[in-house]
């Protein structure tokens, strides 16, 4: 990222949400259900499967985390109408973490029951490193309480992982394995590119060695293909495992797994809390953050003129 494109990135926040919202198009199926399961059955046809995210991050009451949990029951009723190949991702500060761990566990159990009723999955996505402790601890709690339908994350960039790895071990867990988007203090994550890669590919060791199932969250090409060759050097079948990606990136290069047999499952985002996520996206893609940056930038300059 060159200097000026990290500056730009950093303006993203004064832009105009339309402007926002047009650029970030590719990365959210919509503000509906309706326009999550066109998307879905979109990708479908494509050979891809898919995970349903509801995006709610900014939660303040209990009843908005409620109205999420609803809103996940209503998504799988949608998934099972339209015979969708697709789960659902859910965010804790969404079911109301940070309003208290019971309010949280309460609602992710409703979420689980309403998915087992239609024979479906839950995965629990993992934020700021904040949040580990807990996850992992509720994640836990109710894989003992004999909920199998439920999968975690784990992040390659936290120091932690390896161990967070070992200690999960005995569940056999379902674990997307990515690098971890959110910018952690040096003290508990790794900070340099490669340093990352390294630990994404050792926890991944880890995992395979444990016998569990992974998936391979990434867009970066070299990690793909080292990932792969450690699948392939377990002698995994297609059903074993799974790539994963996020809507709107890397599209070509998905439609070739997806030809090569692979399984691949698209993270699909909808809801109209959507506008910090699309920062997020935004912020991961400098070049795309610069065009709308310096766009805006160039039109606050000529108003001012
Ligand atoms: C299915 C899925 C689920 C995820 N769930 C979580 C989660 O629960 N918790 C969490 O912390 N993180 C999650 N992430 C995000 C992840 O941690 C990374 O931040 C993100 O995937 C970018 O890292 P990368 O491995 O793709 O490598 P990078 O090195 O960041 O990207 C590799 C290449 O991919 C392309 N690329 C990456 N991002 C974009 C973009 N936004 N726009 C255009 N091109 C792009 C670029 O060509 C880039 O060079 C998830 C990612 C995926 C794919």
């Amino acid at each position: 990222m060159s200097l000026i494109d990290s500056a730009l990135v950093r303006l993203l926040p004064a832009v105009p949400k339309p402007v926002v919202q047009l650029f970030s198009s590719r990365y959210i199926a919509g503000a509906t259900l309706a326009e999550a399961v066109d998307c879905v059955r979109g990708l479908n046809a494509g050979g891809a499967m898919a995970t349903v995210d509801v995006l709610g991050e900014e939660i303040a009451r209990e009843e908005e985390a409620w109205g999420i949990t609803q809103t996940y029951r209503d998504v799988f009723a949608a998934i099972d109408t339209a015979a969708l190949d697709s789960n659902v991702s859910v965010k804790l500060t969404g079911l109301g973490l940070d309003l208290s761990y019971e309010i949280c566990r309460d609602n992710l159990l409703a979420v689980l029951e309403a998915a087992r009723s239609y024979g479906n999955f839950v995965r629990i996505d993992m934020e700021d490193s904040s949040t580990t402790d807990d996850t992992l601890r509720l994640y836990r709690e109710l894989r003992e309480d004999g909920h199998d339908n439920l999968g975690v994350v784990l992040q390659a960039r936290l120091r932690r992982t390896l161990d967070d790895v070992r200690s999960l071990a005995d569940l056999r867990p379902s674990v997307r394995l990515c690098k971890g988007i959110y910018l952690e203090p040096s003290t508990v994550a790794f900070t340099d590119h490669e340093a990352v890669r390294a630990n994404f590919l050792r926890s991944l060791d880890a995992l395979l060695d444990a016998g569990c199932y992974v998936g391979v969250a990434t867009h970066d090409e070299w990690l793909i293909g080292e990932s792969l060759a450690r699948i392939a050097q377990h002698g995994l079948r297609s059903l074993e495992y799974e790539l994963q990606m996020l809507l709107g990136v890397r599209e070509e290069r998905r439609d070739e797994l997806v030809a090569a047999g692979h399984r691949l499952r698209v993270y699909v985002p909808f809801g109209e809390h959507w506008y910090s996520y699309s920062l997020r996206r935004l912020q991961e893609n400098p070049a795309m953050a610069g065009t709308i940056a310096r766009a805006t930038a160039g039109r606050v300059l000529r108003l001012s003129r």
